[in-house]
């Protein structure tokens, strides 16, 4: 067990002339108020505070860090009060405690619309201290590593929500082995049969491996010792997560042993060496073209430098090697945690403030967006961001997502460049909107007047910033549209009537009966209202003469509105959707062909002018795109459960047996299968595609989790669209 006089040696030795008072009385306190708690597994709950202290002293934070990092949980799980920990502790103390306490009770894995504002409320929570974050993730890893005291429902949902918020982070802030920890134990966690084939196919080459590994790192010392560079050189396996990702992606096997290897060299040294190591790495073994990357003159946005190359090996296998001196791996390991400072009260990283850009983009953004899933939508693209750097003509870098288009190039030099993005040169030539752009591209943007976001260019733009740029545009010209043909409705019912719209509007009857009418509202909503049906043109000229209107004061209700507009033929009705539209089941109801809900999946109705109402996934990106104007209440009608045809598509390895497992699995759902198709790759690769029908969504999932834990199974899909 961890000892507090270990925690306080460690913090001596990279910080002499530290102040230990704050950090003995916070872990006398501590110890006290824990007194006689335990964790789930029986030990001493300070064991907890201590690990997770003693993780931050690992990467050499400040007092304050560590002082918080003990008293972290008393907030939460004692009987401590804000007030008391201020008046011990000091405000910077009490105020990261109770930051960490906020994040505590957030939960991610719950519905899609809570997950959404809760990771807007702890974006913004570590916005105001990084070092919340940093406490945080240590809080996390300990956890993560004791997760076998915990039940297996909630070791389910920790290691997922691990994965889908604590790894992105922790690879944001650029703490590589914070991340790759967090990975691992996490897909140990949700992915068990997998891991355990990876463990078995990797066991049976050990030796081999080894040998391999000692051969490289015999050949490659020699030569750079010949030229008198002072190095390191290590081969490793690399860890499961990307092996498994990279066989899925390739759909590789895993029988090269050469392809779970990757080799590294550290150069004690300036970065001039990391360019004379690959030049002699490239005299001896012939480059694969393209997959050298320099991240040392151009760094990753979240501060990684390295140069990475690929070459054909000694036995014409591909063979990875990075090379960095020990300073940028020292960056590489610590990240953010490497560069700190302290001012007054204020953490900055060491003049590098664009650590920090992605942080404050993702705010401003969260300001930007009234909607939550907009935003969660779009940060995670920006999450995960692999990057391609690109050049203006003027010869500026410009950092870009992989598989970037000149559309996302434009949006990243302004919004109005992206909106009038017209065509582009790419090196000079002229390419499609479409073209992907690669590292070292000069991009020139052409941009017109009469240009305007297209609705298509959504279909392939990569970049948060163009997304949500579009979905504005495109938002604001489906308002415009609506507001001209209720315009356009109305101007006839009053013409008919004798009246003339225009002189409504300049007299200011009409603006006064918006107002009425749609709380707050202006000509320009009254107009929206009429072109969807909300409000009928024969009231408003009714009104407008000062006769009685039935419901004087509020607009048509929902149902009735909808009832005309939308009611079925006896025929149709008769046939059942499923749905209920604001508790109504004879509404003419059509799915989005985007994303295929199914009952329990969250829904959400779009009117659509003449064919009903249409049902998206909430989760659906669609659902951005349309005006907000348009939403309406849905809901699966629960008494009317109408099955819906989907399709899985499962990817496996091709051995007899598999097949039948699966249709037995489905079978035992009680889940009717509609059809089945089969292709084999040249491989051992076989995916089988399953038309299902589902009519829970619940039970689709549980199967899908039990296809997934077959062995020689790969992967689980559900094939939309
Ligand atoms: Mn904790």
């Amino acid at each position: 067990m961890l000892r507090f006089n270990d925690i306080a040696d460690r913090m001596l030795e990279y910080s002499p002339g530290v102040d230990l008072e704050l950090l003995q009385r916070a872990y006398v306190f501590s110890a006290k108020v824990h007194e006689g708690q335990e964790r789930l597994s029986g030990e001493p709950y300070l064991i907890h505070p201590l690990e997770v202290a003693g993780l931050l002293v690992d990467m050499r934070m400040d007092t304050v860090t560590v002082a918080t990092a003990l008293l972290h949980d008393t907030l939460e799980d004692t009987l401590t009060t804000r007030d008391e920990l201020e008046r011990i502790f000091g405000e910077k103390v009490a105020f990261l405690v109770e930051g960490l306490t906020k994040i505590a009770k957030i939960e991610f894995t719950s519905a899609r619309e809570r997950q959404a504002e809760n990771f807007r409320k702890m974006l913004v929570a570590m916005s105001t201290d990084i070092r919340i974050l940093m406490i945080k993730l240590a809080d996390r890893l300990h956890n993560m590593r004791t997760l076998s005291c915990m039940p297996e429902e909630a070791r389910q949902r920790i290691a997922q929500e691990t994965m889908d918020i604590y790894v992105p982070l922790a690879h944001r802030l650029g703490i590589h082995w914070m991340k790759q920890e967090l990975e691992d134990l996490a897909f140990r966690e949700l992915q068990p049969h997998v891991v355990e084939e990876l463990e078995r196919q990797l066991t049976g080459g050990g030796e081999e491996r080894d040998k391999y590994i000692d051969e490289v790192i015999g050949i490659i010392s020699c030569k750079l010792r010949e030229a008198r560079l002072d190095t390191d050189v290590k081969g490793r396996l690399k860890d499961l997560a990307s092996i498994h990702a990279k066989m899925k992606n390739q759909g590789l096997a895993l029988d090269q042993i050469y392809d779970v290897i990757a080799f590294r060299i550290v150069i004690d040294g300036p970065s001039e060496g990391c360019y004379a190591a690959l030049g002699i790495i490239h005299a001896i073994w012939r480059p694969v073209p393209a997959r050298f990357k320099d991240y040392v003159a151009l760094p990753k946005p979240n501060g990684y430098r390295s140069l990475h190359t690929t070459v054909i090996g000694p036995y014409g296998e591909r063979m990875e090697i990075q090379i960095r001196t020990l300073e940028m791996n020292t960056d590489a390991e610590y990240g953010i945690a490497a560069h700190w400072k302290y001012k007054e009260g204020r953490v900055e990283a060491d003049g590098d403030q664009s650590r920090f850009a992605w942080l404050r983009q993702l705010l401003e953004w969260q300001r930007e967006m009234a909607d939550p899933h907009e935003f969660l939508d779009t940060v995670k693209m920006d999450l995960f961001p692999d990057d391609v750097f690109v050049f203006t003509p003027r010869g500026e870098v410009i950092n870009l997502p992989v598989r970037s288009t000149p559309v996302d190039f434009a949006y990243a030099i302004h919004s109005e460049v992206g909106n009038q993005c017209a065509g582009a040169k790419v090196n000079g030539k002229m390419v499609p909107l479409r073209h992907i752009l690669v590292g070292g591209d000069t991009v020139e943007i052409v941009t017109s007047q009469h240009q305007f976001p297209r609705k298509d260019w959504l279909d392939f733009v990569v970049s948060g910033k163009a997304r949500s740029n579009i979905r504005h545009a495109i938002r604001g010209e489906e308002t415009r549209r609506s507001r001209q043909l209720g315009r356009d409705i109305l101007s006839r019912e009053l013409r008919r009537a004798g009246l003339s719209a225009r002189k409504l509007v300049d007299d200011g009857e009409l603006g006064e009966l918006a107002k009425n009418e749609i709380r707050g509202g202006t000509v320009d909503d009254l107009f929206a209202a009429v072109s969807y049906g909300k409000i009928s043109a024969a009231s408003i000229v009714k009104k407008l003469r000062g006769e009685q209107v039935e419901d004087k004061v509020r607009p048509v209700p929902v149902q009735q509105r909808l009832r005309s507009l939308f009611k079925r033929s006896a025929k149709e009705a008769s046939a059942g959707t499923g749905i209920r539209v604001s508790g109504l089941h004879d509404v003419l109801v059509r799915f989005g062909g985007c994303c295929d809900p199914l009952p329990g999946d969250d829904i959400v109705g779009f009117v659509t002018r003449g064919r009903g109402v249409t049902v998206h996934s909430r989760a659906c990106a669609r659902v951005f795109e349309l005006d907000p104007e348009r939403r309406i209440d849905v809901d699966w009608d629960t008494e009317n459960v109408i099955p819906r045809k989907i399709s899985i598509r499962v990817s496996s390895r091709d051995k007899p047996g598999i097949l039948a497992k699966i249709t037995n699995l489905i079978s035992a759902a009680e889940i009717n299968i509609a059809g089945v198709k089969v292709t084999t790759d040249q491989g051992d690769r076989a995916v089988q595609n399953f038309e299902l029908w589902v009519s829970n969504v619940g039970t689709l999932n549980a199967v899908m989790k039990e296809i997934s834990r077959v062995k020689g199974v790969l992967s689980v899909d559900r094939v939309r669209g």
